[in-house]
């Protein structure tokens, strides 16, 4: 028979997680992001990457954690989970435009990795106004063994060019962290 739904969920964990009112700095917000990554390692329900999207006052509107293996489907990395619960929760396609089309931005995205060839498509398209990246997709191939797949040579111009800012290298180094504590974990060998 064939499928006419997906159903694509979080770890149980993710309901006990005490979240702040707020996130004020781009710092707040990605030890929030990275902290996922690392309890998403932790409980064994994902790959080693974290993502959250914050509102114009700096509030979670969502959060997403790797989910590909647990789910059996390849689109479930922290960023697209994040992305689609945060457009659930607002019913909004363009997280950054309400139903009259006027913007309600800024809307941030920390994620505890560079966004895939994947995820960096789906940024383009889900309405957000920043970018904070974590660790470099050379962190997360030489770390955790992940092909992080091809992205434009000029790939945060291209972000800048439709009014994304793009802020990396945050925490990298508490990110490089837990990819390292994944490889432990899982026992990926080189
Ligand atoms: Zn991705």
């Amino acid at each position: 028979m064939l499928y006419a739904q997906v159903h694509l969920t979080l770890p149980a964990w993710t309901h006990d997680l005490q979240l702040e009112p707020s996130y004020p700095s781009d710092d707040d917000k990605m030890a929030l992001a990275i902290e996922l990554s690392r309890l998403n390692v932790e409980h064994g329900t994902g790959g080693p990457f974290g993502a959250v999207v914050f509102d114009a006052h700096n509030r979670v509107v969502s959060v997403g954690v790797n989910r590909v293996v647990p789910q059996s489907c390849s689109v479930a990395h922290g960023e697209m989970m994040a992305y689609m619960t945060a457009q659930q929760r607002t019913q909004r396609f363009r997280l950054n435009r309400d139903e009259n089309d006027q913007p309600v931005g800024p809307i941030t995205l920390a994620t505890s990795g560079q966004p895939c060839c994947q995820c960096y498509g789906a940024t383009v398209w889900a309405g957000i106004d920043r970018l904070l990246i974590a660790a470099r997709s050379n962190d997360v191939e030489e770390l955790a063994g992940f092909d992080e797949g091809p992205l434009p040579a000029n790939w945060v111009g291209e972000l800048e060019n439709r009014g994304i800012e793009v802020v990396t290298d945050l925490q990298r180094d508490a990110a490089r962290e837990v990819l390292q504590q994944y490889r432990d974990t899982v026992g990926v060998v080189y």
